[in-house]
C-alpha cells in the first residue's frame, strides 16, 4: 500500500475546495493514434497518461469532456459527451458514450483526473478526432480510371511496368474556408497534390487489403492548402499491391496468367471527395468523376513497389498541380467500371480458374487504422567506393528498408542507374542474388537543371544498405545518396543495454529488423520479392514487437487482413493478405504453427494492450478456428501434419515431427482461449478450452514422454515446445529442462533450435531452472548464435544463423548455403528479445495493460564467463500504456544494485536476487522503514516486494555465486 506524505494527506482538510494535482494528463489518444482524421469506431476509445513522478502516484477518477469546437473544449462544456467524474484509475480502452458521432463529427477532448489524494488535476490541453466515413452513402464521389485498352500481360519472361498516372481537376472555392477534407481511395497507390503541394507525408496509400472484399481510404485536413479563387486537385496513382507484382508470383508463376502482378486488378482506379466547409455554414463537394483529365504521360515511367521506379525528369509536368495547367492533352477519365471485364486464367496452389480482372467497386471502405508509412530517419553515406570503373557503391552503414534521395548533376538525358543490395561481394561490388526476382532497381534520367536535381521515388522500397550508382561520372561526393527509412510509423517503446556490446548491437539490430519489416503488413523480409504477412513469423516475434515499438495500431489493421483471409474452413491463412494460395497438401492452405497466429497474435495484444475489443471482435474468428483445430485431431487424438509441413523452419539439423509440433501449438492455443474466454466472461467455453487441452495433455503423455521425463521426440525443440505448451505435467517439467539442458550442452552449448524453438528456448530454460545455459546461449559466439552474426558484422537479424560468414561469404558455415533463400533483414531469430526484456531486464506485464507489472531481473549467477565479456549490467524502458517502466542492474562483487521505475498508476511485484531478504535496502533504508514498500514472503535466494509508483533504489547482497557453466 502507498503512504503518501502527511502533510500532502491534510492539504484536503486545511484548504477549502479541491486540490489542484500537479500535472495534466499527457499523450491523449484516439484508437492508439493521435489527433486520427477517420476514425472508423461509433464509440472511440481514448487513452492518456498521467505525468506524476511522486512515489505511490495514482488515479483515482477521471472526467472526459468531448466537444464539438475547440472554443467549447477550452471553456470546459462537453456538448457530445461529458463523463462526470468516474471513480476509477482506467486510463485507456475508454470508449466515448456518446449517440452524437455522426460521419465527419469532429469532437475536441479534455481530460482531467483526481489523484490518489483526491486531488483534481487541471484539463489537459485538448486533442481532436473526427469520425470517418462509415457507409457507401456518405460516398458520392465516383471510382475512376485512365480509359485501358492494352492487353493483359501474360508473360513470365518480360516484366510489365506500366507508368504511373497523373490525374487532376480545378474547382473554385469562392467563400472563406473553415475546414477542407479530402478523403480518398484508390485500388492501387495515390499520393495527392493540392495547389502545388504534396499532401500529407504518407507513403503507398490507401494501404493494403483484399480489394474484393475492402479497400482502405485516407483523410487529410487540407484546410491549410486551400486558396481563395481557382484551386487544382492531383493525384498521382500507381500499381501498388492492387495490380503490380506481389511476393514471390513472378517467381513460381502464380496469379493471373503465372504473371506474379495484377493479382486483383488490371488497371488501378481512385475515388476522392474533397469537402469543403465554409464559414457560412455552407459545404461543398469536390468529387471524382469523369470530367477529371488524366494522362500517362508523366515523368514516373515504371512504378512497382518490388521491381523499382524510372523517373524520367524530361517529362515533368511541371504546374500540374497548380491552377491554370493546360491539361488539353490529357485524356478524359472514365468511370473505373467502364474499362470492362478482362479475364484471365489465375494460377496458385488451389488450382487454374477463371477470373475477372476488371474493376469490382471494394464492397467496403474503411479508414487506415495503423500510423502512415514515412520516412522516420535519414542515413547519410559513410563510404564511397568504385570497384570497378563508374560503377560506384555507396553504404549506408545499417541495412534498412526504404528509398534514397539522389542528388546528381548533369547533361538532360543522363540515366543514373540505382540498384540495392543488402551484402557487397568480397570484390566490392553488390551482392543480388539474394533478391530473387525482385529488380529492385531506379532509374533517375536527368532533365540537364545546372543547379543540379534532387530525387526520391515514391511508389516502391528497398531493403538494402548499400546503393550501386551507375551513369554519373566521378568522383562522386557521399551526399549523392541518402538513406531514407521508411516504415509504418509505430512509436518506438523499449530500449536494452548491457554490458556486453555484442548484445547492446544485436538489440538494435533486431529494432531495425523490426522497423525495416513493419511496413504496412508485418512481412517477413524487405529485399527479395516476398514481404509477405507471413503468420509464423509475426506469431513467434509478436510479443518482442511490442516490447520495442507500440504496435497496437499497426496489429488492429493487420488483424483485419488477418480476419478476411480466413479460409472457409477455419484455418488461417500462410500469411495475410493472402492473394495467392502456398502449398496444399492434403488440400490446406496454411501451416501448423503459422495458423495459430491468429490466437497468439490476439492474445499477445490483450496482454499488452488490454484491448478487450480486439479480443471481441476476433473472438468469432477463433472460435472457427478452434473448431477447425479440434476437427483435424488424429484418432488418437494427437495433432495431426495436413498443411505446409514448415514446422520448426530453419532448425539446425534437428527436425520435429509436425504431428508432434502440431500437438503443442493446440493446446497452447487452448491455455491462451480459455484465458481470454475467462476475460470476456464466457465460463463454460474456458471451461471446454481446458478440458481440450487435459485431454491433449493425456495423448500426449501417452505418446511422447518416457516415464523419466525424457520425451519420445528427442530434439531440443521437441522439450521447449513440451515446455511452452504446458503439456508437460507439473512434476516432470523440472526434469525435462534438465534434460534439454544437458542435450545443449552435449551440443558443445549450441542450438539446434528453428523458428519455433528459439522462440521459447530461452524464456523456457529460465522459467524451470536453467537460467546459466539461458544466459550462456545469449552470449555465445559460437555458430548458432546471435552473437555470431553480430561478430560476422551484422546490422540486422539474418534469416539464417549463417546467412555469412567471414569463411565462406553467402555459402554459410558449412559452405553449402543457397545465397538466393538467404534475407538479411528476418526478425523472426530476434524473437529472442522478449526473454531479453521480460526475463534478463525483468519487465513483465502482471496483468493485461501493465497496470500491475511484474518486475523481476534475472542476474546470471555467474557474471563471468569464458570467451565474453561478463554481463554485470543491464538496462531496459518499455513505454506501456500507462508510461515508462525501466529497469537497470548492476553487478558489483557481490552487491546488486537494482534501480526501478514505475509509471504513475501502476504498481509491480518487485523480486529480486537476495541472499538475505531482510537486509535489501532502498535508498540506504531498510525496506521496512521506506513509506509504501511491502514486503511479501520471500523465495529461496529472492527478496519480494509489492512497490507502488515511483522510482526505487535497491541494493541487495548475492547469493553465493557459482562459476560459469
Ligand atoms: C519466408 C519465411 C516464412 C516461410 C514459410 C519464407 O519464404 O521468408 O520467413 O515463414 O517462407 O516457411
Amino acid at each position: 500500500m502507498s503512504r503518501p506524505c502527511p502533510f500532502r494527506a491534510l492539504l484536503p482538510l486545511l484548504f477549502a475546495g479541491p486540490l489542484l494535482a500537479a500535472e495534466p494528463p499527457v499523450d491523449l489518444r484516439c484508437e492508439y493514434l493521435t489527433q486520427p482524421l477517420a476514425v472508423e469506431s461509433p464509440a472511440p476509445r481514448l487513452s492518456w497518461r498521467l505525468r506524476d513522478e511522486r512515489r505511490g502516484a495514482a488515479q483515482t477518477a477521471w472526467r472526459v469532456i468531448v466537444a464539438s469546437s475547440a472554443e467549447r473544449a477550452a471553456r470546459g462544456e462537453g456538448d457530445l459527451w461529458d463523463s462526470g467524474r468516474v471513480t476509477g484509475n482506467a486510463t485507456s480502452q475508454l470508449p466515448v458514450a456518446s449517440s452524437a458521432l455522426a460521419a465527419r463529427t469532429e469532437a475536441h477532448w479534455r481530460v482531467q483526473v483526481w489523484d490518489e489524494h483526491n486531488a483534481v488535476s487541471p484539463w489537459s490541453e485538448p486533442a481532436h478526432f473526427r469520425i470517418g466515413l462509415r457507409q457507401e452513402s456518405d460516398w458520392t464521389a465516383r471510382w475512376i480510371a485512365p480509359r485501358d485498352d492494352t492487353p493483359l500481360h501474360t508473360r513470365r519472361d518480360t516484366l510489365h511496368l506500366p507508368p504511373a498516372r497523373h490525374f487532376r481537376t480545378e474547382f473554385s472555392a469562392p467563400k472563406p474556408i473553415l475546414r477542407a477534407t479530402l478523403y480518398a481511395s484508390a485500388l492501387g497507390l495515390y499520393d495527392a497534390h493540392l495547389n502545388g503541394e504534396r499532401v500529407g507525408d504518407a507513403y503507398f496509400q490507401p494501404g493494403w487489403s483484399d480489394y474484393r472484399q475492402r479497400a482502405y481510404y485516407r483523410a487529410h485536413d487540407v484546410t491549410a492548402l486551400i486558396q481563395p479563387g481557382r484551386n487544382a486537385l492531383g493525384f498521382v496513382l500507381a500499381e501498388g499491391w492492387y495490380a503490380g507484382y506481389v511476393g514471390y508470383g513472378l517467381l513460381v508463376g502464380y496469379g493471373p496468367e503465372k504473371s506474379g502482378r495484377n493479382f486483383y486488378g488490371k488497371t488501378p482506379a481512385l475515388r476522392a471527395q474533397l469537402e469543403l466547409e465554409y464559414t457560412d455554414g455552407t459545404r461543398e463537394i469536390i468529387r471524382s468523376g469523369p470530367d477529371w483529365r488524366v494522362t500517362s504521360a508523366g515523368p514516373i515511367r515504371e512504378a512497382d513497389l518490388i521491381m523499382g521506379e524510372t523517373y524520367d525528369a524530361r517529362r515533368e509536368l511541371t504546374g500540374w498541380d497548380r491552377p491554370g495547367f493546360a491539361d488539353r492533352s490529357w485524356e478524359q477519365a472514365i468511370p473505373a467500371e467502364a474499362n470492362g471485364p478482362v479475364r484471365a486464367v489465375f494460377f496458385d496452389t488451389r488450382g487454374e480458374r477463371a477470373v475477372d480482372l476488371g474493376f469490382q467497386a471494394p464492397p467496403r471502405l474503411q479508414a487506415y487504422a495503423a500510423q502512415p508509412i514515412r520516412v522516420t530517419e535519414e542515413l547519410p553515406t559513410r563510404q564511397v567506393t568504385e570497384p570497378k570503373p563508374g560503377v560506384f557503391i555507396f553504404d549506408l552503414g545499417q541495412n534498412f528498408a526504404g528509398l534514397i534521395r539522389l542528388r546528381a548533376r548533369g547533361a538532360a538525358g543522363t540515366t543514373v542507374r540505382l540498384r540495392y543490395g543488402e551484402m557487397l561481394h568480397r570484390d566490392g561490388t553488390l551482392m543480388t542474388e539474394n533478391l530473387r526476382r525482385a529488380r529492385a532497381t531506379d532509374t533517375y534520367i536527368l532533365r540537364g537543371d545546372a543547379a543540379g536535381e534532387t530525387w526520391s521515388p515514391r511508389f516502391t522500397y528497398h531493403g538494402f544498405r548499400y546503393v550501386e550508382v551507375t551513369g554519373l561520372a566521378g568522383p562522386l561526393a557521399p551526399d549523392t545518396i541518402t538513406g531514407l527509412v521508411l516504415h509504418n510509423d509505430t512509436p518506438t517503446a523499449g530500449a536494452f543495454a548491457c554490458s556486453d556490446p555484442v548484445l547492446t548491437q544485436f538489440a538494435r539490430n533486431v529494432q531495425w529488423t523490426q522497423r525495416a519489416n513493419f511496413v504496412e503488413v508485418p512481412t517477413d523480409c524487405p529485399q527479395r520479392d516476398e514481404r509477405l504477412g507471413w503468420m509464423g513469423d509475426a506469431m513467434a516475434y509478436v510479443r518482442t514487437a511490442t516490447y520495442n515499438a507500440d504496435v497496437a495500431a499497426f496489429f488492429t489493421k493487420w488483424m483485419d487482413d488477418m480476419l478476411e483471409a480466413q479460409e472457409p474452413y477455419g484455418a488461417f491463412p500462410d500469411y495475410a493478405p493472402y492473394p495467392m494460395s502456398h502449398g496444399s497438401p492434403h488440400g490446406k492452405t496454411f501451416g501448423t504453427a503459422w495458423t495459430d497466429a491468429g490466437v497468439i497474435c490476439t492474445w499477445t495484444l490483450w496482454q499488452t494492450y488490454a484491448d478487450r475489443r480486439l479480443v471481441e471482435r476476433m473472438w468469432p474468428a477463433l472460435t472457427r478456428f478452434m473448431d477447425f483445430r479440434r476437427a483435424t485431431l488424429s484418432s488418437d487424438g494427437l495433432g495431426t501434419s495436413i498443411g505446409n509441413p514448415w514446422g520448426d523452419w530453419l532448425n539446425v539439423n534437428e527436425n520435429t515431427p509436425i504431428e508432434y509440433v502440431d500437438t503443442c501449438y493446440h493446446a497452447l492455443d487452448c491455455t491462451l482461449m480459455a484465458d481470454m474466454a475467462e476475460a470476456l466472461g464466457r465460463p463454460l467455453e474456458a471451461k471446454n478450452y481446458r478440458a481440450r487441452f487435459a485431454r491433449l495433455q493425456t495423448a500426449f503423455a501417452k505418446a511422447w514422454l518416457n516415464p523419466d521425463a525424457t520425451l519420445k521426440v528427442e530434439t531440443q525443440s521437441a522439450y521447449v515446445l513440451a515446455l511452452q505448451s504446458g503439456l508437460l505435467p507439473e512434476n516432470r517439467r523440472a526434469a525435462a529442462a534438465a534434460h534439454l539442458a544437458r542435450r545443449i550442452a552435449a551440443n558443445d552449448t549450441r542450438m539446434a533450435t528453428g523458428f519455433l524453438g528459439t522462440r521459447a528456448l530461452l524464456p523456457t530454460l529460465s522459467a524451470h531452472g536453467q537460467h546459466e545455459i539461458a544466459v550462456a546461449l545469449f552470449q555465445s559466439r559460437r555458430f548458432p548464435s546471435w552473437g555470431y552474426e553480430v561478430e560476422n558484422g551484422a546490422t540486422t537479424v539474418w534469416e539464417r544463423w549463417d546467412s555469412y560468414t567471414r569463411e565462406h561469404g553467402f555459402e554459410g558455415q558449412s559452405g553449402k548455403q543457397n545465397a538466393a533463400m538467404n534475407s538479411f533483414s528476418h526478425y523472426a531469430f530476434g524473437a529472442v528479445m522478449e526473454w531479453a526484456y521480460g526475463t534478463l531486464a525483468g519487465i513483465n506485464a502482471a496483468e493485461p495493460g501493465f497496470r500491475r507489472v511484474l518486475i523481476h531481473p534475472r542476474p546470471p549467477a555467474s557474471a563471468r564467463r569464458a570467451g565474453t565479456p561478463a554481463l554485470t549490467w543491464v538496462r531496459a524502458h518499455h513505454d506501456a500504456t500507462p508510461g515508462r517502466i525501466a529497469t537497470a542492474w548492476r553487478i558489483d562483487g557481490n552487491r546488486f544494485e537494482l534501480e526501478v521505475t514505475l509509471p504513475p498508476n501502476t504498481r509491480a511485484e518487485v523480486r529480486l536476487p537476495a541472499a538475505d531478504p531482510a537486509l535489501v535496502t532502498e535508498g540506504g533504508q531498510p525496506i521496512t522503514a521506506v513509506a509504501g514498500l511491502t514486503p511479501l514472503a520471500p523465495a529461496p535466494g529472492e527478496a519480494r516486494l509489492e512497490v507502488p509508483a515511483g522510482t526505487y533504489r535497491f541494493i541487495s547482497t548475492l547469493p553465493l555465486r557459482n562459476a560459469a557453466p
